[in-house]
């Protein structure tokens, strides 16, 4: 009698995959069922082992599966996966299972065969493509093969109406269209023109989706019924059949990068995916990633340009605002006040940029200078007034609000600083009858809630839109003809290597959502460093030529992308239990000369949780030499005894150095 061998991958956080038998044939990418340490588990079959291994091997005790979830290209892509990011296997595949299949059901593969027959709908045919946009759509509808494409437009030049080209395309040669966003608030309104021109049997996949609706898609996706699929980062591995492009809007936003778990970038993924597929794949954004901008230069990438707004109209410049010697009101200068007064006069809409959600930042006692901190973290607590509660944004905690300083007994204590909330609330106050839209995490947490505010902004005639980066995003707002941006100093002195980048980007952003439908939009910084150099340059608008000066640093310094970089971090209840493993790292590994190892450090976030935050940065002119040296770190570590004492990590491509 036959039996055959195979790797299952196991959910748990072990690198391996663990070799079971069976009297069937099973094929790879299959869900089986295993007794793994006296449990049953579902796990995947990864790999077929040809010879007979000279161990025990258990039965696999149900296949769960008659056709596999995973293909031969998902399997290749997800053990990439687990190499690229050093992520264990059995979590990868766990993480691109859809939630109902982790548990051990069967299948019921029905046999849809319907094919869809997407018309384009007429009501939305009215546009005629401009020259720019009638020779970057000539340019993408020739992309063959694996072939990556940045399309740089301005904001509002019209990406989205290409995506919506291109993906006709696709739809009458019988392919399928995966759309990429970087935020769920940017659902709403893709799925909006897309339904309106390819119908409703489009898929939408999100994290804030029922597991059941995640699975439904899935299923249909894979069956081929559906053709366009619009989702978030757990979209990007979506089973689409015949899948044609892939187009990632948005591309150089930092939402793309998982940062909690497993650590991986949805962006780099779609990257793989297309390679693996040899499908091209469409780079959209008005603020290019350097990443992607050096890829374009050394001509590994391809590139088209829409530099003209669709309508004619110029993306607004900016004006910086010396506030340093300004009385503010919740933040907000008078002459800021004055340009909004303005505005609504005019019977336009204004939107207002803070970083900071909640009340207030900061609850402070004059008198001894004690702050409200969370117990458990290194965080400033948060005044959030609808909860009447202050809140740690590192773990949720909720805390009363003392009215008597805890360390010296005086009443006198403040709320410092604004966030959405307060000038949510003082605007109301100060433009009394005006409609003020608050767009956050806060506001949107609600089901439906996201659809209702946008669906406000766009039936509004004069209001006041607050909000955080969510805010900023790729939306189209008609009436916006005034933005203020109130604190994008932390992000013009933060010495994080990544903070131009993230800066620029969101300048840029926030300017793309003013003056869309007119050509009378400006933008104001509220700034205490108007003369900052970096702030002069970027105030031109011209984000192309201030990110390629930013480049050409990053390449002398051999920073990213010119170099590969890893965050090693640990957290502990004790700080020397981080510094020691880190320390035992370092000294550990042999470093060519193109490679360094910063740290231990602090985290700028020192302690979260109860506990103690550190990371040491390592630093290699290769992906391939840092992986290998990740590699090396992770064996050895195996028998370190400070190993023991510290829960570690590591973050490759890091964004986040907090
Ligand atoms: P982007 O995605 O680049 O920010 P959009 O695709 O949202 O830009 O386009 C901005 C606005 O211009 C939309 O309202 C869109 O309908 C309109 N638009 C796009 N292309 C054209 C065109 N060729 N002629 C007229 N209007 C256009
Ligand atoms: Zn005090
Ligand atoms: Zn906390």
């Amino acid at each position: 009698m036959n039996i055959f061998y195979y790797d299952v991958a196991i959910p748990i956080p072990v690198r391996e995959t663990f070799t079971y038998e069976c009297k069937e044939s099973i094929q790879v990418g299959s869900r089986v069922l295993v007794e793994f340490r006296k449990k049953k588990v579902v796990g995947h079959i990864a790999k077929e082992v040809l010879k007979k291994p000279n161990f025990r091997t258990i039965q696999i005790s149900e296949i769960l599966d008659e056709e596999p979830i995973f293909n031969s290209n998902d399997i290749e892509i997800l053990f990439w996966l687990a190499d690229y990011y050093q992520h264990p296997i059995g979590e990868v595949f766990d993480t691109f299972c859809p939630p109902i299949l982790r548990k051990p059901v069967k299948r019921n593969i029905h046999s849809r065969n319907i094919q869809p027959e997407y018309k384009t709908f007429s009501n939305d045919k009215k546009i005629t493509l401009n020259k720019e946009q009638t020779e970057s759509l000539r340019i993408l509808n020739k992309l063959d093969g694996f072939d990556p494409c940045l399309l740089y437009g301005v904001t509002g030049s019209g990406k989205t109406e290409i995506y919506l080209r291109l993906t006709d395309t696709y739809l009458s040669q019988g392919k399928s269209v995966l759309i990429l966003v970087p935020e769920i608030s940017l659902t709403p309104q893709l799925e909006d023109r897309f339904i309106s021109r390819f119908g409703d049997n489009i898929g939408i996949y999100h994290s804030r989706k029922t597991a059941k609706q995640r699975y439904d898609i899935w299923e249909r996706s894979k069956s081929g019924e559906l053709k366009i699929v619009i989702g978030t980062r757990s979209a990007v591995l979506c089973p689409l059949n015949k899948l044609g492009v892939i187009i990632v809007d948005e591309e150089h936003d930092q939402s793309y990068k998982q940062h909690e778990g497993f650590r991986f970038s949805a962006r780099d993924l779609g990257i793989k995916r297309a390679q693996v597929e040899g499908i091209p794949i469409v780079l959209g954004t008005a603020t290019p990633s350097l990443q992607t901008l050096r890829l374009v230069q050394e001509k590994k990438y391809k590139e088209t340009k829409l530099l003209k707004r669709a309508n004619g109209s110029k993306p607004p410049g900016f004006i910086t605002l010396d506030i340093n010697d300004s009385q503010l009101e919740s933040g907000i200068a008078k002459e800021s006040l004055d340009a909004i007064t303005n505005t609504l006069k005019e019977n336009k809409q204004v939107l207002i940029f803070i970083n900071r959600r909640g009340f207030s930042p900061l609850y402070e006692c004059s008198s001894c200078r004690w702050t409200a901190e969370c117990s458990s973290c290194d965080a400033r607590l948060v005044f959030h007034h609808g909860l009447n509660r202050l809140i740690c944004h590192r773990c949720d905690s909720a805390y009363g609000i003392p009215n008597k300083c805890p360390a010296c007994n005086s009443s006198s204590l403040n709320l410092q600083g604004s966030g959405t909330e307060r000038i949510e609330l003082f605007l109301e106050n100060y433009f009394k009858g005006t409609t003020i839209i608050r767009l956050d995490h806060d506001t949107t947490k609600k089901k439906g809630s996201l659809k209702q505010i946008l669906e406000m902004v766009h039936k509004s005639e004069s209001a006041i839109l607050v909000g955080t980066q969510m805010l900023a995003k790729g939306h189209d707002f008609p009436r916006v003809e005034l933005g203020i941006i109130l604190n994008c100093d932390s992000g013009i002195t933060s010495p994080d290597i990544n903070s131009l980048e993230k800066i620029s980007q969101l300048l840029i952003q926030v300017s793309g959502r003013v003056g869309r439908k007119e050509n009378n939009g400006k933008v104001i910084i509220q700034t205490r460093y108007p003369e900052d150099k970096n702030l002069l340059e970027l105030k031109s608008g011209d984000y192309l030529n201030f990110a390629l000066n930013n480049l050409k640093q990053k390449k002398e310094l051999c920073h990213p992308p010119y170099s590969a970089i890893a965050l090693l971090r640990t957290t502990s209840p004790l700080a020397k239990n981080n510094i020691n493993f880190l320390n035992q790292a370092s000294n550990s590994i042999k470093l060519k000369s193109d490679m360094s190892i910063i740290g231990p450090i602090p985290s700028i976030i020192a302690k979260s949780r109860g506990n103690f935050r550190h990371h040491s940065i390592i630093q290699a002119s290769s992906k391939i030499d840092l992986n290998k040296l990740i590699k090396n770190i992770i064996f050895l570590a195996g028998s370190w005894k400070e190993t023991k004492k510290v829960k570690w990590y590591f973050d490759i491509d890091p964004i986040d150095f907090n």
